[in-house]
């Protein structure tokens, strides 16, 4: 059993397409999104649409609720906002409906699905300092949690003892032992100075976590949102992965 685990696509369809072909060429047997499907990209639709052909769970982000309304956009900052308001415009009533049916967290015993943080999914909390950390790893109700949001991948685990270790590596055999707390970066808009659309691959059999990067053409996204009068911050900044 091979999971695929994509987040933050944030209306990137070149990313999208380029992971989702890598996950299949993968023979992935389920994929899960952690939400921000939409949101500063060109194409909020097409994602949609897509993510759930291709998803088994999805779960929402504070992105996908801002541009439904169900997140004031006043909580977003200046570059966020402007990108929300384009979205409101554009956005189908189909791609409306799919974002307003979606859960905040999702469990099946062995794997946790959230956007932000598993101890408190709607207050959208970003899992980077090392209090956040432990608070989430406090919180895991089955072994692995997967989380997205600060768009920057990283492994955390807790011991039997209640300690926390950060695991270094892009892949990891997870001990049997220990719970851990996965983000698998953003497949939109990375953030950790790798340009690449990020993802995860998760072998439940082998007990075997792998981070992936896939290039992708992002000057056919950067001319869409030139297009679409977004803002040159958010065109600026896929070029640095920042
Ligand atoms: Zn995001």
């Amino acid at each position: 059993m091979r999971i695929g685990i994509i987040a933050d696509v944030h209306a990137n369809i070149e990313a999208l397409d380029g992971v989702l072909d890598a996950l299949h060429k993968a023979q992935v047997d389920q994929i899960i999104c952690l939400g921000d499907l939409v949101g500063y990209g060109p194409n909020p639709n097409e994602c949609v649409a897509k993510v759930m052909e291709h998803s088994d769970v999805i779960v929402a982000g504070n992105h996908d609720f801002g541009a439904i309304g169900k997140l004031p956009a006043d909580r977003f900052n200046a570059f966020a906002r402007q990108a929300i308001l384009w979205t409101q415009d554009v956005l189908t009533e189909e791609s409306r409906k799919v974002i307003q049916s979606l859960p905040l967290i999702w469990d099946d015993g062995r794997t946790t699905a959230v956007h932000a943080s598993p101890e408190a999914p709607e207050k959208w909390h970003y899992v980077s300092s090392e209090d956040a950390v432990f608070r989430s790893l406090m919180a895991m109700t089955s072994p692995y949690c997967f989380i997205g949001h600060t768009h920057i991948p990283a492994i955390f685990s807790r011991t039997v003892d209640g300690d926390m270790i950060l695991q270094k590596g892009k892949s990891l055999t997870l001990k049997a032992n220990q719970l851990h707390l996965i983000n698998v970066g953003s497949v939109g808009q990375p953030r950790d100075s790798d340009p690449r659309a990020a993802y995860g691959i998760l072998d439940v059999d082998e007990s075997r976590f792998e981070l992936h990067r896939k290039t992708y053409d992002i000057s056919a996204v950067q001319k869409k949102m030139k297009n679409a009068g977004l803002s040159d911050f958010l065109i600026q900044r896929l070029n640095v992965g920042q």
